[in-house]
């Protein structure tokens, strides 16, 4: 299992380039790389990881919600491997909502995202699956889809009233 020291940070270039389609789904290496981004999201309290975020420049990440210290409210799913995925369609209502990330510790936004969104993408079994997601799951899918393209949370914060320190949003979510 990676450690929380292993998970690439701001600043380090892996997570500002454009992911690699993933060509070999069945590989030991993709494989392996899914059950090294369950087990470390689920050891460090994240509700997604996605690949560059362990150094893997693939377009592959995992949702694995479920309440916990970070995200206290967040809805319980199974986890789930997300590969080569896209958004295929948008809702017109857009909701700011909380997010971090735990390659930029420390940080927490109100991050504007799109209510719903319908999306394609293969499962660890290859799989072609469309699903319509909205709430805090759409949201997950839209954070981490970024993270495959070189972008991070920060990025979308629409003004610096929106950018929050990890202890400031304790307060105010416990308040
Ligand atoms: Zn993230």
């Amino acid at each position: 299992m990676a450690q929380l020291n292993t998970i690439a940070r701001s600043g380090d270039p892996i997570l500002r380039i454009i992911a690699a389609e993933v060509t070999n789904i069945s590989d030991d290496e993709i494989q392996n790389l899914i059950d090294t981004l369950i087990d470390t999201a689920t050891a460090v309290d994240g509700v997604g990881m996605a690949a560059p975020q362990l150094s893997h420049s693939y377009r592959l990440f995992v949702m694995a919600s479920r309440p916990n210290s970070r995200y206290p409210y967040a809805p319980t799913m199974e986890p789930t491997a997300v590969i080569n995925p896209r958004i295929l369609s948008y809702s017109k209502e857009i909701v700011k909502d909380w997010e971090g990330c735990l390659s930029v510790p420390g940080i927490r936004g109100k991050v504007p995202r799109y209510d719903r969104i319908e999306v394609e993408y293969c499962d660890r079994n290859g799989n072609l699956v469309n699903q319509e997601l909205s709430g805090f799951i759409a949201r997950i899918f839209q954070h981490e889809l970024d993270h495959l393209d070189g972008i991070l949370f920060t990025d979308r914060l629409e003004s610096d009233l929106d950018r929050f320190t990890e202890a400031e949003y304790q307060a105010l979510i416990s308040g």
